[in-house]
């Protein structure tokens, strides 16, 4: 595939590895190979935050993924590894109490439940209105803007180097680099020419925190996807997993929708000022995330794909990036 248009990239920067994506897949691959040694470059088309990855409620959770034991391994190492960074006290992480309610007749445990400890059926006391049966576990959960901060500043004071530009082929990064990594989230797709890649579009509503502490979701809310994650100051109210959809605009309607069925769900809700009404969406591949190294793309220079996350790019971010660098390490 040819480039379409050609950008002017700084040839004199070199680096090992250059990241294309600057979301949470680009950060922690980032990272992760400096932590190998490699120089590496992260190439962003926009200013960080990625507005993707800044969107995210972000409460590790297997959403929109096959289920199997590829992705249950990535998503326990990403649990492993958030949940030492909440002990840590790495800004934005934290390490909470969560309910998953299901429907009476879905009982069975978890497909990913290995990949949490203390995994335990809801008591009676803790059943909500229609909602009896379900899961009880702590979840790791993330304030995206912060932490997101916190990984540019740990990747940049460890040497890493940043660059804004639009790419339009992946080519254009060989320039830099004798080794790309694709991590452009929904971006990824025109990059290497994968047509798969489709917007799952999601709306939240942000809510200032009236004191609660436990994450509330609802499996399979007959109305909606339905979930109520609270954060230090603010809580997180979902939301919409609306595929093919690309415009980012909130929807009034939606968004009281939200609001009805997470007041329903934590009563306290009721009068918690509305603070904003997010928009992003999720890059998602029918067939699940691409972590591949790929030598066909490029005559020369080899690419390590790694993208198409969708509702679980934090949840799996950490697990990805070993991978994604243990590939690297031996292309
Ligand atoms: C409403 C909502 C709620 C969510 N909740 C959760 C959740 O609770 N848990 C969870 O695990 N996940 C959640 N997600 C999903 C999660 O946000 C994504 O899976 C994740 O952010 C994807 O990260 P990424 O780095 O692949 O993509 P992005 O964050 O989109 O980053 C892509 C990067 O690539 C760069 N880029 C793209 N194209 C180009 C180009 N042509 N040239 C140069 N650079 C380019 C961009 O500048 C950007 O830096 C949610 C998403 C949404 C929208």
């Amino acid at each position: 595939m040819k480039p379409e248009k050609s950008v002017k990239p700084e040839r004199s920067t070199k680096a090992d590895v250059v990241v294309v994506g600057g979301g949470i897949i680009g950060l922690t691959t980032a990272i992760r190979l400096l932590e190998l040694g490699a120089s590496v470059l992260v190439v962003t088309d926009e200013a960080l935050p990625a507005r993707t990855s800044s969107v995210a409620a972000a409460v590790w959770y297997p959403t929109g993924v096959r289920a199997d034991h590829e992705t249950t391994v990535r998503a326990s190492d990403t649990y492993a590894e958030l949940a030492r960074q909440a002990a840590d006290g790495v800004p934005g992480v934290t390490l909470g109490p969560c309910r998953m309610y299901t429907s009476a007749h879905d009982t069975a445990l978890p497909w990913w439940a290995t990949a949490v400890p203390g995994l335990r059926p809801l008591r009676t006391n803790e059943a909500n209105g229609p909602w009896t049966e379900g899961w009880s576990f702590d979840a790791p959960t993330v304030d995206m803007p912060v932490y997101l901060d916190w990984l540019v500043t740990r990747f940049l004071t460890a040497g890493g180097l940043l660059h804004h530009r639009r790419l339009n082929h992946l080519s254009e990064a060989a320039v830099w680099s004798p080794l790309i990594v694709n991590a452009a989230g929904l971006g990824a797709g025109s990059l290497c020419g994968d047509p798969t890649m489709t917007p799952i579009r999601g709306q939240l509503v942000l809510v200032s925190n009236p004191g609660l502490r436990t994450s509330l979701r609802v499996q399979d809310h007959p109305e909606g996807y339905t979930y109520i994650h609270p954060r230090r100051t603010d809580v997180v109210l979902g939301g919409t997993f609306d595929v093919n959809r690309w415009d980012l605009f909130p929807d009034p309607a939606t968004a009281s929708a939200i609001l009805a069925r997470c007041t329903a769900l934590e009563p306290r809700l009721a009068d918690a000022p509305v603070l904003s009404h997010p928009v992003g969406l999720r890059p998602h591949r029918p067939s699940g995330p691409r972590l591949e190294h790929d030598p066909h793309l490029l005559p020369t220079t080899p690419v390590i794909h790694n993208y198409g996350h969708g509702g679980s790019g934090v949840t799996l971010s950490w697990g990805c990036a070993n991978e994604a660098a243990r590939l690297a390490a031996t292309a």
